[in-house]
């Protein structure tokens, strides 16, 4: 074996740790179990005697359940492209267009003055929804390549992680720093 052994930088040996990937992969229910148990049996013999045993077991461990360790230990998230929030502003020019249609209708001065401002706050309601829309593709445009970067380069240390169950914690074996699982994220973003 050429390779050499992968130890946690925290404690130094190799007997808790997993490869962080296969571990979500199993998302298993649970990693440990505490239980405790106690029972009484009693017995009657048929000359009369009677008995009692006893019997007690305790299991304990550390009960952090693999599905919230997996849920802890889960890759980032990919990004994808941020949604245009414009519906508000396309229903405010629908219901300013339909008021302006039947201002004018209507025929008469007044109402096509009301109709004709309605016109306009419809178009500007328009133009602002539109204009927004535009940013928002143009910053998905620049933004999303940028962001999908940083979630590969994320993606690659996260597969080369491992965890230690006794520190709950990770490490890259290649960089040999601890890391404490609640600083993962952090961790992979650096
Ligand atoms: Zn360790």
């Amino acid at each position: 074996m050429a390779a050499q052994a992968v130890v946690c930088p925290q404690c130094g040996s190799n007997d808790q740790i997993r490869k962080v990937s296969s571990l979500v992969a199993e998302g298993v229910s649970r990693i440990e179990t505490t239980s405790r148990g106690f029972g009484a049996t009693s017995t009657y013999e048929s000359d009369g005697t009677t008995g009692t045993g006893y019997t007690s077991t305790t299991t304990m461990g550390y009960g952090t359940s693999q599905s919230d360790l997996s849920k802890l230990l889960t890759a980032p998230e990919k990004p994808s492209e941020t949604a245009p929030e414009v519906s508000g502003l396309l229903f405010g020019t629908f219901v300013f267009g339909l008021m302006a249609m039947f201002a004018f209708a209507a025929e008469s001065g007044a109402a096509l003055t009301a109709g004709v401002l309605l016109g306009a706050i419809s178009a500007g309601l328009f133009y602002l929804g539109y204009s927004r829309t535009k940013r928002q593709q143009k910053e998905n445009q620049t933004q999303l390549p940028v962001r999908l970067a940083e979630w590969e380069r994320a993606m690659r240390r996260w597969r080369e992680l491992y965890y230690c169950r006794r520190d709950h914690g990770v490490f890259e074996p290649a960089e040999g720093r601890f890391v404490p699982i609640g600083e993962m994220a952090d961790y992979l973003q650096q």
